[in-house]
């Protein structure tokens, strides 16, 4: 398109003003002009007409006797003196017929037909006409000259005799009008002329001194002061100059000081810039130095735990093949004392190390799914054994919301350790009364769940005063209970970051005189998982318990399983129940009374119900009684459980209860043994720089019939793995020269032991240790100290497991990356697609710190920013559970913005997190 620029016309101040002036002038003056031009002209016409007229008749009047008396040389002369006029051209006499008798000048332009009876003019562009009639009054003279006139007519009396016919030439008015025209346009030139020049003039002088201050304003803005100051004007301006002069100098003097501000300020802003600098590079030295010092005590703990579990594991180990063989009692005692101690030490190097991961922000969840209520109830079992004793009679009691879904997701062994801090906190400090555990749903919206969680005790208590130090690290409501309870007071800490990472609330009410209650809510999602929907079990029962609360609990889960119960509080409600009911019952369940007494009661009252009416019996028992302390019992009960029981072992004790009781008779004292079938002729590596460690596994091993070969170092390992061949490999982690990520490494290069099942025994917990460590090659890994049972439990899964490694590796990333995808948007160009993962999952980190930023602050704009971005660049490295979850986080906070954003935003950080603990297991091909 062409673009044509025209000037545009543009008035300045000066022609603007002399326009003003001029234009209302120059009008006036051409109105006036034509005004006096065309009077003028019609004046000169009007005249022309009228002496024509005039003359028309006159001749009419002068030449009345000529006709009448047809005097030729009278005529001529009339016509002549008309025609001496300038104005006329042409004259001629009619006689009454209409006959020219007499005419001058030169020929008629137009022929007039019609003769008017009195007078008429005609006018036309370049002459005019006029004609007038001429009578003859006849009167008493006129009878003189006629002798035949009748004396009787009247005296006087007109007759038409003839007609004067004059033709006038415009041409002298024309010239007449011309020079009259030409004289007021020159008058009309002359005046504007001088009143334009007068006008220029006046604008000039007005105009000269607004430019001159212009000219000065604009010095001024350009703070050219001296030149400003050099301005004069005329005398009628002389304060508006005065003025001028004050404001320049008012302007001079502002900027003097201006300009000394800046420069101060400048210096000053150098200097501190200067101290600044100095001060961030000495932030920055103090942050390098805390970063190492961070780094170095997280390396420091992990060697610490490293070096304290190996010891332990060896004490743990060799403590549980000692207890086996003892008889002696009070020897039993010793070996279980240092299980215990052995235990409590292992808690504590574990509560440090979970500390500083929390503090590190190196702690992170997993997600799984699992059995809430199988969880409590496993908690309860093992503290209530490590915790009670004999004069710790209390209540341990479970109560379960019945809208709580059986399976939840989330992060099962974080909320273990959760409870068992609390629930062993409040056993710990209860020394009466009751430790209760209720679970509700708080709110339930899609699979999102937020459970609340209460452990009410009715304990020491704690004093109001006290309750703020609670959740602070190493802090304990008393030193001189420290002494009495043990403890580390770290357990409070961990569990309230632990919560809070779980989206949830922790917080205590407490009374000296009542207890203490610990809340806390978890945000978790509920699981499709179905495995734990019980059948209806259609048993009736009798229930002894002699404590109402318990009992009532009981009866009301008895009752959801669909066991009818008919309860008793002591031995004679029971018996005199059983002989009434006996052919409806299908078992008894029965607790064991405090007393030592109580044993021999039951085993009595088992006995005669087993005889008289076949029916079995389930006994409950209150830790820190346990089974292997009564034999007998134990041969005659149908099932021993623990209290609190279980409700998923009480559910299997009352649905196996009728096989059981046939059994009784036959192997009451045996203990299943599994079978090592499956075992027999496994050849097993395992690999420690521990004598003592490897002991401990050949000791373990051997008797299994399992053949076990030793290696000290990763150069041994190798050595005989090329020589003979393995079907699992144990392997330490930190071992001098070649550590155990690097042999597994070296193991997987060669050809028989890319399969092998490798399994790491570790002391270290880090988190990134253990991506690490699977990244190497490894298949799983056990923390030291390791227990026997979970040693072979590994044996068997990795022995029967038919996948190889690769398979493994990509079982675990099928759901987080996509290779293919990767690869695929680059045309297959490796270098790029491994590039551009690097590069996003480098930056992920800290994006995940941004988001988590945005979303405390509530910044919906800047989170869409953050999550835009990663949603771009996660669809363009096969990272495409990150890329869906953006997604739907993008969408949302579109949509409904911070609203109900929380679950949305978790499942896009768990993609997030999932990615980072698992990239190093991807490989990339070769180009
Ligand atoms: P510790 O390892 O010492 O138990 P915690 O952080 O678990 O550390 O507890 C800190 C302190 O809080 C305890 O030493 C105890 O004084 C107090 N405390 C915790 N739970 C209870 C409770 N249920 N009743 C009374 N005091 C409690």
């Amino acid at each position: 398109m062409i673009n044509i620029r025209l000037p545009k016309l543009q008035l300045n101040h000066d022609n603007k003003l002399f326009w003003s002036l001029f234009s209302p002038v120059f009008g006036i003056s051409i109105i006036t002009c034509t005004f006096l031009i065309l009077s003028r002209f019609n004046d000169l016409d009007d005249n022309l007409y009228q002496r024509t007229q005039h003359i028309t008749e006159q001749v009419a009047t002068t030449s009345e006797y000529a006709i009448v008396f047809s005097d030729q040389n009278m005529m001529y002369r009339i016509l002549q003196n008309a025609l001496s006029n300038q104005y006329i051209s042409s004259v001629q006499l009619f006689n009454s017929e209409q006959k020219i008798i007499a005419e001058l000048g030169s020929e008629f332009i137009t022929q007039i037909t019609g003769f008017p009876t009195a007078s008429e003019i005609q006018k036309f562009p370049d002459h005019v006409v006029s004609i007038s009639a001429v009578h003859y009054n006849n009167n008493a003279l006129d009878g003189a000259f006629n002798p035949q006139a009748d004396l009787f007519t009247p005296m006087s009396q007109q007759n038409l005799i003839g007609w004067v016919k004059i033709q006038a030439d415009t041409a002298v008015v024309q010239i007449q009008k011309y020079q009259y025209a030409s004289l007021v346009l020159l008058i009309f030139f002359a005046f504007n002329l001088c009143s334009g020049l007068i006008f220029l003039r006046i604008t000039k002088q007005l105009i000269q001194p607004v430019k001159n201050i212009e000219n000065t304003l604009s010095k001024l803005a350009k703070e050219q002061f001296s030149v400003a100051k050099l301005m004069r004007l005329p005398v009628e301006y002389h304060t508006l100059q005065k003025d001028l002069l004050f404001l320049t100098e008012r302007l001079e003097h502002n900027k003097q000081e201006m300009t000394a501000g800046i420069e101060q300020a400048t210096e000053d802003l150098r200097r501190s810039m200067d101290s600044m600098e100095e001060k961030s590079a000495q932030l920055h030295i103090a942050n390098r130095e805390a970063t190492e010092s961070n780094r170095l005590k997280s390396q420091f703990l992990a060697n610490i735990s490293h070096e304290v579990r190996t010891p332990l594991n060896a004490i743990l180990g060799y403590t549980k093949t000692l207890q086996k063989g003892i008889k002696d009692p009070q020897h039993k005692l010793y070996i279980d004392t240092i299980e215990q101690s052995t235990n409590s030490l292992l808690a504590i190097i574990g509560d440090i190390l979970d500390f500083s991961k929390i503090e590190a922000g190196k702690l992170s969840l997993e997600s799984n799914h699992f059995n809430l209520r199988a969880l409590i109830d496993d908690v309860y079992q093992t503290l209530s054994i490590n915790l009670l004793t004999k004069e710790k009679q209390i209540d341990l009691v479970t109560e379960f919301d019945a809208q709580l879904p059986e399976w939840i997701i989330g992060d099962s062994t974080r909320v273990r350790q959760i409870l068992t801090n609390l629930i062993g906190n409040a056993i710990k400090f209860t020394h009466q009364g009751s430790v209760k555990t209720k679970v509700s749903c708080q709110t339930q919206s899609d699979n999102k769940l937020t459970l609340l969680f209460q452990i009410i005790d009715t304990g020491i208590g704690i004093p109001e005063h006290k309750i703020d130090r609670l959740f602070k690290p190493f802090s304990q409501v008393d030193t001189s209970t420290t002494r009495q309870f043990g403890g580390t007071g770290l357990g409070l800490v961990i569990s309230k970051k632990l919560v809070e990472q779980m989206q949830g609330k922790i917080e205590v009410s407490s009374d000296p005189s009542i207890g203490s209650t610990f809340r806390f809510s978890l945000c978790l999602q509920a699981s499709g998982n179905l495995m734990n929907q019980k059948d209806s079990l259609d048993r009736h029962i009798i229930l002894l318990e002699p404590n109402s609360t318990y009992r009532a609990h009981l009866t009301s889960y008895l009752h959801s399983i669909g066991v009818k119960t008919t309860r008793c509080s002591d031995i004679e409600q029971l018996i005199s129940a059983l002989k009434e009911k006996a052919d409806t019952i299908d078992g008894i369940v029965l607790s064991l009374g405090p007393e030592e007494t109580s044993v021999e009661e039951t085993k009595e009252l088992i006995n005669y119900a087993n005889q008289h009416f076949s029916i079995p019996c389930i006994v409950m028992i209150q830790p820190p009684r346990n089974i292997t302390q009564n034999p007998e019992l134990k041969a005659l009960a149908s099932e021993i459980l623990l209290k609190p029981v279980s409700h998923d072992r009480l559910y299997k004790a009352l649905q196996q209860i009728d096989q059981r009781v046939i059994q009784v008779d036959e192997d009451s004292d045996s203990t299943p043994i599994e079978s090592d079938q499956p075992r027999q002729g496994l050849k097993i590596l395992a690999v420690d720089d521990a004598p003592i460690n490897l002991q401990l596994l050949s000791h373990w091993l051997q008797p299994h019939g399992i053949e076990v070969a030793l290696a000290y170092s990763g150069q041994q390992a190798l050595a005989l793995a090329s020589e003979q061949s393995f079907d699992l490999i144990f392997m330490d982690i930190q071992m001098p020269e070649m550590d155990g990520m690097e042999t597994t490494q070296q193991l997987r290069q060669l050809k028989s032991y890319q399969n092998t099942p490798i399994i790491a025994l570790t002391a270290h917990a880090l988190g990134s240790e253990q991506q690490q460590i699977l990244a190497s090659g490894m298949n799983a890994y056990l923390t030291k100290p390791i227990a026997e049972e979970v040693l072979f439990h590994t044996i068997d899964e990795w022995c029967s497991n038919t996948k190889t490694f690769q398979q493994q590796v990509d079982a675990t990333l099928v759901n987080i990356f996509d290779m293919q995808k990767a690869l695929d948007i680059v045309d297959g160009k490796t270098e790029i697609a491994r590039e551009m993962f690097t590069m996003l999952a480098d930056s992920l980190n800290n994006e995940k710190k941004l988001i988590q930023h945005h979303l405390e602050n509530q910044d919906t704009e800047k989170l869409i920013e953050v999550v835009h971005r990663i949603h771009g660049a996660s669809k363009y490295t096969g990272t495409f559970n990150i890329a869906r979850h953006a997604g739907f986080l993008e969408t949302h906070l579109k949509e409904l913005g911070m609203e109900d954003v929380e679950g949305v935003a978790e499942d896009f950080i768990h993609a997030i997190d999932d990615l980072l603990n698992h990239r190093d297991l991807i490989t990339w091909p070769q180009e």
